[in-house]
C-alpha cells in the first residue's frame, strides 16, 4: 500500500490513548513502538552499547504455521525448491565446491548458498525431516571446510575479484549457518563465525570488499556480524562492523544502485549501521531510500516497484515487472527492518508483498517459477519482450529449470515469513507482528512456557482469535499490531470485548495476569478502499485490507518445454483483459460489491477458482487498449479514458491468486471530455540492419520520441553492440518510392557507462533499381558525428523505395542510434 513516510521515532513512545483495567491489575494499551529499556531475557537481541531491540526473534522451531501458510511451505517442500537437486546443475553434489573440503569443484558462486538458506529453514519450519537431512549434508560440508585462517567455502572466491577475495557467496551461506545454529544449536557454528570473521578482520581494508556485487551487498555482511555479536559479545566485531560499513557502497548518501534486486536487499544497511552509530540520520536514509524508488517506481499496486533488472527513468508503467528475488529479499529486509526500529509500517509492507506478488512468483503448485511479477501482467508468454522489459528471453513463462539466480533465492521467502509471525518484546512479551494461523511456543515474563495459538481466515477474514495455554497463571504483555489500513480495530478477552481506541499503525497491548484457556479476539475491520495512481495517469486500484485486488483473466496452461517430470508453462488468456472500471473513488461500495465464499479457507487460496473472497466491479472495456508491439499490455493512457463500450459486470480476485492479471485499471467514461486513447503508434518506418541487438529495437530509429541527449536512458534505443569495429547498416523500406532530399541521425554514445560510441564516419546509400548508391550531398554538406545533437546532411534529390544508412565503428567500440529521421524536398 502506499503510504506515507514512516515517522522516526527514536525514543519509546508510550501512548496510552485509552487504557482502562482488565479483572483488577490488567491494563490495556496503544502504543506506537515497544519498549526498549531492557532486553528480552530468553531471546538473542542487541547487546550494549548498540540501540536496544525492541524485538528480538525466536528461534526458529518456535513457531509452527498453521493454515494456507503452512500449504505454502508443503507445497515449497514438495516443489521446485524441496526438490531443487534433482534439476538444478549448481545443487549437484557430486564435485560441487560447497561439499568439497578443500573448496575445490564446480559451482562455487551464489547459487548453491541461496537455494540452501531458504531450503534449511523450509525443514526447520515444517520440522520435515527429509529436507533436514539433505539440508545438514551441505552444512556439514561447508564447516568442514574452513581454513586455519578462517576462510571457508570455494577457493576460487578468495582470488574471484582480480585477485582478491569475493565474500559475497560468504554472505549468504552464513545466513544458512546461523539458521542452523538457531534450530539446532550446534556447537561448532559460533567457532566458525568467529573465525571467519577473525579473517575478514585481518583483510588489508584496501583488498576488502573490492568492487562487485559484495560491495553493494555488504550491509548482509553486517547483518550477520550483529548476530554473532548478539550471541558472543566480543567488541572487535564491532570493529569489523564499521570496516564493512566503510568500505562498503554508500547507501546513507543515496541510492546507491538501481538494480532491483540490490535495492531490495541493500536500502536497510544504513538502519543496520545506526543500530551502532545511533546517528538518525542513517535511519532516516532507509527510510528515503524506500520512498525514493516506491515514488519513482512502486506506483502500482502489489507493494513491489518496476525493476525488470534495474529501474530504468520512463518505465514506470505498472507492466514493469519485479524480479522474483527482488520480492524475497523485499520482505526479508522489511522483517528486520520491523525487529530493528519496531516500527508497524515495516510488517505492514512485509505482508503486501507476500500476499499480493509472492504468491504470483510461482505457479500454485510451485513446480517452477518466473524472473518478472508485475501488476498489470495479462500473459505469461515465453515470448522476448525486450526493450519493453529490460532483458530479452523468456521472463513471464513458469519454468523450473530457468531463471537462475531466483530458481534457488526464492527459497527463503515463504519460511522466513513464518519464522517472523511472533516476536519476542524487550519487556519479556510476544507480539503479532504479522498475521497468519499459527502455534507459538516461547518464554515469557519469568521464563514460564506459553503457548498461543493463532486462529483466523487472514488476509481474506477480518478475526483473529488467541487461545492461550499456560502451566500457571502469569503477567506478560501481550502486543497486537494495528496495521495501516485499520480503522476500529476491536478486541475482546474472553468474549467480553476491552475499551481501546487502536490508530491505525500502532500496537494493541493487553499486560495482565493471564490464565489457561484464556482468548482473546482480535477484530481488524477491511474495508474496500480505491488508490488513485496520480504518477500513471490516474489509473486506480482497488484494495480491502492488505489485499489488493486484480481482474479476474481466464488462464490457459499451455507446456512449452521442460521436463515430463518438472514442465515449462506459458498462461495465457483466454477471456478480454481491457478493461476500465466504472467507479468512484471516494466511493467505492457504490459500484463494487464484496462476494465472501463460504466455508474454511481452501490450502491454495492463491488461484482464481480458489479466491476465497471476490469483488465484483462495473467496468467497460477500452478498445484501444491491447498488446503493444513488444507483446506487452500497451502502457496506460490517461484516466478517464473515453469508451462507448457497453458496461458489464466483471469479477476481481486478490492479486495473489491471479497469475494473469490487471491490478492497476485506467479508469472509464462515455462523455466527450474523456480521454481519447491511441492504439499502440507504430514506428513510421520499416527498418533493417546488418545486426541489431537483441535487447534494443528497431523501433528506436522511427518512433518519434527524440532525445534529450545521446545518453538519455528513459526512451527506446537501437544498437549495434557487441558489434565493434565494424562497418554496419540499418535501413528504410517505404511502401511505395518517395522522394528525400535530407536525413538527420542522432547517435546513442553511452561513453562512461558502456561501450556504444559515435560512429568513425558514415554515409548514406539509396536503391535505384537493383543498385545502391550514394546520396550527392548539398554544397557544404557534411556527415556530422556530434554528440547530443540530430547530425543533419542535405543531398540532391532521390525518389527510392529504399534507404540505408552504413556506419564505420570506431574501432574497440561499438555504436547505435536513438532516432534517424528522413525527409522531402523543400515544399515537396
Ligand atoms: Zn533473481
Amino acid at each position: 500500500m502506499q503510504t506515507p513516510s514512516a515517522v522516526v521515532v527514536l525514543a519509546v513512545v508510550l501512548m496510552f490513548a485509552a487504557a482502562s483495567c482488565v479483572g483488577g491489575q490488567a491494563r490495556v494499551a496503544v502504543v506506537q513502538r515497544p519498549p526498549t529499556d531492557m532486553p528480552n531475557a530468553y531471546y538473542v537481541s542487541n547487546r550494549p552499547p548498540l540501540e536496544p531491540s525492541p524485538f528480538a526473534k525466536l528461534p526458529i522451531g518456535a513457531i509452527t504455521p498453521r493454515g494456507w501458510l503452512r500449504h505454502m511451505l508443503e507445497l515449497e517442500a514438495a516443489g521446485m525448491t524441496g526438490r531443487l537437486a534433482e534439476i538444478s546443475p549448481w545443487c549437484k553434489a557430486e564435485g560441487n565446491a560447497w561439499l568439497s573440503p578443500t573448496g575445490e569443484g564446480h559451482s562455487p558462486w551464489e547459487e548453491l548458498p541461496y537455494w540452501l538458506k531458504g531450503f534449511g529453514d523450509l525443514g526447520y519450519v515444517l520440522k520435515d525431516e527429509r529436507v533436514i537431512r539433505e539440508a545438514r549434508k551441505w552444512i556439514d560440508g561447508i564447516l568442514a571446510s574452513q581454513r586455519e585462517d578462517g576462510w571457508f567455502g570455494p577457493r576460487s572466491n578468495l582470488t574471484n575479484v582480480d585477485g582478491k577475495s569475493d565474500i559475497w557467496p560468504n554472505m549468504v551461506a552464513l545466513d544458512a549457518l546461523k539458521s542452523f545454529y538457531e534450530y539446532t544449536g550446534d556447537a561448532r557454528v559460533l567457532p566458525f563465525l568467529t573465525k571467519y570473521f577473525r579473517w575478514q578482520a585481518a583483510v588489508p581494508r584496501a583488498d576488502f570488499l573490492v568492487g562487485s556485487w559484495q560491495k553493494v551487498r555488504a550491509g548482509d555482511n553486517l547483518e550477520s556480524v550483529y548476530w554473532l555479536y548478539g550471541h558472543t559479545g566480543e567488541p572487535w566485531l564491532l570493529d569489523l562492523v564499521r570496516k564493512v560499513h566503510e568500505r562498503a557502497d554508500d547507501w546513507t548518501g543515496g541510492v546507491a544502485n538501481w538494480h532491483g534486486v540490490n535495492f531490495c536487499q541493500c536500502f536497510r544497511e544504513p538502519a543496520l549501521f545506526w543500530m551502532q552509530a545511533k546517528e538518525p540520520k542513517y535511519i532516516a536514509a532507509t527510510i528515503r531510500n524506500y520512498d525514493t524508488v516506491m515514488g519513482l517506481y512502486g506506483q502500482a499496486p502489489g507493494g513491489m516497484f518496476g525493476a525488470d533488472e534495474n529501474c530504468r527513468k520512463g518505465f514506470g508503467d505498472p507492466r514493469q515487472g519485479a524480479e522474483t528475488c527482488s520480492l524475497v529479499e523485499y520482505m526479508h529486509s522489511f522483517e528486520m527492518l520491523a525487529k530493528i526500529t519496531g516500527d508497524p509500517l515495516w510488517a505492514d509492507r512485509c505482508e503486501e508483498v507476500a500476499f499480493n506478488a509472492m504468491p504470483a512468483s510461482q505457479p500454485p503448485d510451485q513446480k517452477g517459477l518466473h524472473y518478472l511479477t508485475a501488476s498489470n501482467q495479462p500473459s505469461l508468454d515465453a515470448k522476448n519482450h525486450a526493450p519493453g522489459v529490460q532483458n530479452g528471453g523468456c521472463m513471464f513463462a513458469y519454468n523450473p529449470h530457468e531463471y537462475r539466480c531466483c530458481q534457488h533465492n526464492v527459497s527463503h521467502g515463504w519460511p522466513y515469513y513464518a519464522e517472523e509471525l511472533w516476536l519476542a518484546t524487550a519487556d519479556n512479551g510476544l507480539a503479532a507482528s504479522l498475521y497468519a494461523a499459527s502455534e507459538v511456543a516461547a518464554k515469557v515474563a519469568d521464563g514460564t512456557a506459553v503457548v498461543l495459538t493463532e486462529e483466523t481466515d487472514y488476509p481474506f477474514g477480518e478475526t483473529v482469535t488467541l487461545t492461550l495455554t499456560a502451566p500457571s497463571p502469569v503477567r506478560f504483555p501481550l502486543y497486537l499490531r494495528v496495521p495501516l489500513w485499520c480503522r476500529g480495530a476491536k478486541v475482546a478477552l474472553n468474549g467480553k470485548a476491552l475499551k481501546v481506541r487502536a490508530e491505525p499503525l500502532s500496537y494493541i497491548v493487553i499486560d495482565r495476569t493471564w490464565e489457561d484457556r484464556d482468548r482473546v479476539t482480535l477484530e481488524l475491520p477491511m474495508r474496500l478502499a480505491v488508490k488513485v495512481w496520480e504518477k500513471n495517469k490516474n489509473a486506480v486500484s482497488v484494495s480491502r485490507g492488505p489485499l489488493w485486488f486484480s481482474l479476474r483473466i481466464g488462464e490457459e496452461w499451455k507446456r512449452y518445454g521442460g521436463t515430463d517430470k518438472w514442465p515449462a508453462y506459458e498462461v495465457l488468456p483466454t477471456t478480454a483483459w481491457n478493461y476500465g472500471l466504472q467507479v468512484d473513488p471516494a466511493r467505492p461500495e457504490a459500484s463494487i460489491e464484496v462476494v465472501r465464499k463460504g466455508g474454511s479457507v481452501p490450502p491454495q487460496p492463491f488461484t482464481p477458482a480458489a479466491a476465497p473472497i471476490e469483488l465484483r466491479a462495473k467496468a467497460r472495456k477500452i478498445p484501444e487498449w491491447g498488446f503493444d508491439r513488444f507483446g506487452l499490455c500497451a502502457v496506460l493512457q490517461p484516466s478517464p479514458a473515453l469508451t462507448q463500450e457497453p458496461l458489464e459486470t466483471v469479477t476481481l480476485v486478490p492479486m495473489g491468486c491471479a497469475r494473469l492479471r490487471i491490478a492497476a485499471f485506467p479508469t472509464v467514461s462515455t462523455k466527450a471530455d474523456a480521454e481519447a486513447w491511441q492504439a499502440d503508434p507504430q514506428p513510421a518506418h520499416a527498418a533493417g540492419a546488418s545486426y541489431a541487438n537483441p535487447g534494443d529495437t528497431l523501433d528506436a530509429l522511427s518512433d518519434g520520441i527524440l532525445p534529450r541527449n545521446s545518453n538519455d536512458p528513459d526512451i527506446l534505443r537501437f544498437t549495434w553492440w557487441d558489434h565493434k569495429g565494424t562497418r554496419e547498416w540499418v535501413a528504410y523500406k517505404f511502401p511505395k518510392p518517395r522522394p528525400i532530399a535530407w536525413a538527420d541521425v542522432y547517435w546513442f554514445d553511452d561513453t562512461g557507462g558502456g561501450g556504444c560510441r559515435v560512429p568513425k564516419s558514415w554515409q548514406l546509400m539509396y536503391k535505384d533499381g537493383d543498385q545502391w548508391k550514394p546520396v550527392t550531398l548539398a554544397a557544404g554538406a557534411a556527415y556530422g558525428t556530434a554528440k547530443d545533437a540530430f547530425n543533419k546532411v542535405a543531398f540532391a534529390p532521390v525518389v527510392t523505395q529504399e534507404v540505408r544508412l552504413e556506419v564505420q565503428l570506431q574501432d574497440g567500440f561499438s555504436g547505435g542510434i536513438l532516432e534517424w529521421r528522413v525527409g522531402p524536398p523543400a515544399g515537396g
